[in-house]
């Protein structure tokens, strides 16, 4: 029966809380609950991961229980410390702390015991055939396999074999240990599966003394097993592996840890695999794990995006059992939302077009008053210098102003956001006949922004005061890939030929003065144009500012125009 926990109310619970509830309730492990997230250090974690952490630590917490930080450390050739440091920080970052932080290959010595225990009891044995033999001799869906030559072995000879393995009596790829299972079953990760391969690799933490290293499943299930892992929470895909999973902590006779599968997190526009992801980087494509258009959880922190965002977004998306992909623009809303309640609001122009401001006294500098977060009145306010010369977007001018254009054009008037109205009188065009200049005329009585005398204008647009402005580099990002899904590409293609050539745009940025005193982790909305954070690279007399991004989906509009 689905208990009402501080977190589902609300909502209905969902399955893997329905399970919780009823093995706490029932008094299963004496209603205790201990989760574990299980990377492997060979990438940076992604948004993907991120919901798995939501996951396995917001279950945990909500039944009183704890998660451990186990790294999957088995595969020593692509894994490497550098990788255990980043995790650490992105699960810190997002908010949760493990109760124990352990790794597989500490566990090394128990499962080449376990591996022995199973040659004594006839579960396992040392194959000396090939990887091609072995593959062959798997069979297919359809067809059974064909037992290994090796496979009657005495248990003996396998402890022996095994010991010399252990030595390095054996070249890479001689031998394997298999379990002695059913070479005709109809789940072909039960034909035999392989326990242990030779490999003379250098492995991060236990140096060179291993030169056998255990396979995922002779090693996933019995960690579970050996921290005492309630419930083993992983994507999908698993569940063919849970027969085996199943299958070894019963032979041992271990502690009965139990593995649920949910779907994986997929999104739009987006490559997750961490293998691809590490040919972009590689590549060069993005300029590291922390480019701001990776979907890696560092790049999301440098772009801007808040861990309540990205905690928020899990819990939108929730528990499935199926798989499905969900909007990049849903990601998107949470973050705008997040970031609608804490940026302080800028004034700041991306492609600039200069005022004159004609009727405005030489030299006068007025501080004008404006608000920094219409959602969050402690935020308080900020003084503004106006003058008589501005910038203001080129995009807020037409000169023939198209249908519906209701900003700047000559002879209409405007709204300067806490200014003046200004109108546009005249303009001064450069030898190639494009508008460098605005001569325009304000109103002394609307001062503030305010209508003087009840009289409308149809827009409000942004400025800076140009000898005022300080400049930065303005980075913009637009999606990595310019299709829906990246996998899908013509024959002959390559996924990456679906990145997006546009996905990064750099300008200079002409900034209200304010802007070079906030702190170096401020979220800023600068007004119409989105929300922004300081990049890593920025110095505070050559500012450097992510767009994280824009106060409006583009993207929703462009296809529903
Ligand atoms: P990748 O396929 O990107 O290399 P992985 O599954 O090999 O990812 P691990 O380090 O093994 O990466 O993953 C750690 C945990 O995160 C696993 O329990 C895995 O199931 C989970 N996980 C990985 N990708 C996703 C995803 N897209 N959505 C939800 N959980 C995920
Ligand atoms: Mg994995």
């Amino acid at each position: 029966m689905a208990m009402e926990t501080k977190e589902t109310q609300g909502r209905t619970p969902n399955f893997l809380e329905e399970i919780i509830a009823a093995d706490v309730a029932n008094g299963t492990h004496g209603g205790r609950v201990l989760t574990r997230f299980p990377p492997e250090p060979n990438g940076y974690l992604h948004i993907g991961h991120a919901k798995s952490i939501c996951i396995n630590f917001g279950l945990a917490k909500q039944f009183g229980g704890e998660t451990n930080l186990r790294f999957d450390d088995t595969n020593p050739t692509k894994e490497d410390v550098e990788y255990v440091d980043s995790i650490k920080e992105d699960i810190r970052w997002l908010g949760f702390q493990w109760a124990r932080e352990r790794y597989a290959s500490d566990y090394f010595g128990q499962l080449y015991k376990w591996c022995e225990q199973l040659m004594e009891a006839g579960l396992a044995y040392v194959d000396d055939q090939t990887q091609e033999e072995i593959r062959v001799g798997r069979g297919t869906v359809t067809q059974p396999g064909v037992n290994s030559p090796w496979r009657d072995r005495t248990p003996v000879e396998n402890l022996d074999l095994l010991h010399r393995m252990r030595a390095g009596e054996f070249p890479e790829g001689a031998k394997v240990v298999r379990a002695k299972i059913d070479m005709a079953h109809p789940n072909m990760l039960m034909r035999d599966p392989i326990l242990y391969r030779i490999l003379y690799a250098h492995h991060h933490r236990t140096g060179d003394s291993w030169c056998i290293y255990p396979m995922y499943d002779f090693a996933h299930g019995q960690c579970d097993s050996i921290e005492n892992i309630t419930h083993s929470i992983c994507t999908l895909e698993f569940d063919v592996h849970r027969p085996l999973y199943d299958w070894f902590i019963e032979k041992l006779g271990i502690f009965p840890s139990h593995q649920y599968e949910f779907a994986r997190l997929n999104l739009t526009y987006t490559v997750m695999s961490k293998r691809r992801l590490l040919e972009l980087v590689q590549t060069g494509v993005v300029a590291g794990w922390d480019d701001p258009r990776m979907p890696t959880i560092c790049a999301l922190r440098r772009r801007g995006y808040t861990p309540e965002a990205v905690k928020a977004f899990a819990e939108a998306v929730g528990v499935a059992k199926r798989d499905n992909v969900i909007d990049l623009s849903l990601l998107e809303f949470y973050v705008r939302e997040d970031l609608n309640k804490r940026a302080l609001r800028r004034m700041g122009v991306l492609n600039p077009l200069k005022v004159v401001i004609d009727t405005y006294p030489q030299g006068q500098v007025e501080w004008l008053e404006a608000v920094n977060n219409p959602e969050d009145e402690g935020a308080g306010t900020r003084k503004i210098p106006f003058s008589r010369e501005l910038y203001i977007e080129r995009d807020d001018f037409m000169e023939v102003p198209a249908k519906k254009f209701y900003r700047l054009s000559p002879g209409t008037e405007v709204r300067l956001r806490y200014g003046y109205f200004i109108r546009c009188e005249r303009v001064e065009k450069d030898a190639n006949g494009e508008v460098v200049l605005l001569h325009c005329s304000h109103d002394p009585a609307s001062r503030g922004g305010n209508s003087p005398d009840g009289r409308k204008v149809k827009s409000t647009i942004h400025w800076v005061s140009a000898q005022h402005a300080v400049e930065a580099e303005v980075r913009l990002f637009d999606r990595l890939f310019k299709t829906i899904d990246p996998s899908d590409y013509p024959e002959g293609g390559s996924w990456k030929d679906n990145l997006n050539p546009n996905s990064l745009t750099v300008v200079r940025g002409y900034l209200e003065p304010s802007v070079a005193e906030l702190p170096q982790d401020a979220k800023i909305q600068f007004e119409r144009l989105g929300y922004f954070c300081f990049d890593y690279d920025s110095q505070p007399h050559s500012m450097v500012l992510n767009r994280t991004v824009p106060l409006k989906d583009t993207w929703a509009k462009v296809a529903g125009e």
